[in-house]
């Protein structure tokens, strides 16, 4: 039996293929892909920001937004494309956090994980005493 779920666009019912919006969304998402490729497709349009590509097509930002994380803009050709970090909200062009929350958040990784470890030689230092008495 096939089965359904809501588009994550209009929230219409549909027919669970391997996207997560309904065929009217993915149409639509197509024409603005297109709208949107055409227009960084010329050289002057490179160093475009994703407000002024949004104001050009009229694409939302949220799903040039989309289009970047998908990979099927190359962000690297166009530098200014650039949308929040989900954490601090400083621009960046890939992946979901920028640079120094990447870093920070490995800080503090490498934080939890030596006191882990401290804890561990903490715990094995009292079980050695336990085992001398
Ligand atoms: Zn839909
Ligand atoms: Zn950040």
């Amino acid at each position: 039996m096939a089965e359904l779920a809501h588009c994550a666009n209009c929230d219409k019912v549909f027919v669970k293929t391997i996207r997560n919006i309904c065929h009217t969304c993915y149409l639509e998402e197509e024409k603005m892909f297109d709208k949107v490729y055409a227009f960084l497709r010329i050289k002057e349009n490179r160093s475009a920001t994703l407000q002024e590509v949004h104001e050009a097509t009229g694409v939302p930002e949220k799903t040039i937004i989309r289009f970047v994380k998908e990979g099927r803009l190359r962000t690297a050709k166009f530098t200014n494309l650039t949308y929040p970090c989900d954490s601090c909200g400083a621009p960046i062009t890939s992946g979901k956090l920028c640079k120094n929350c990447v870093s920070k958040i490995e800080a503090d990784l490498e934080v939890a994980e030596r006191e882990a470890e401290r804890k561990a030689k903490r715990q094995k230092t009292y079980f050695l005493l336990e085992d001398d008495e």
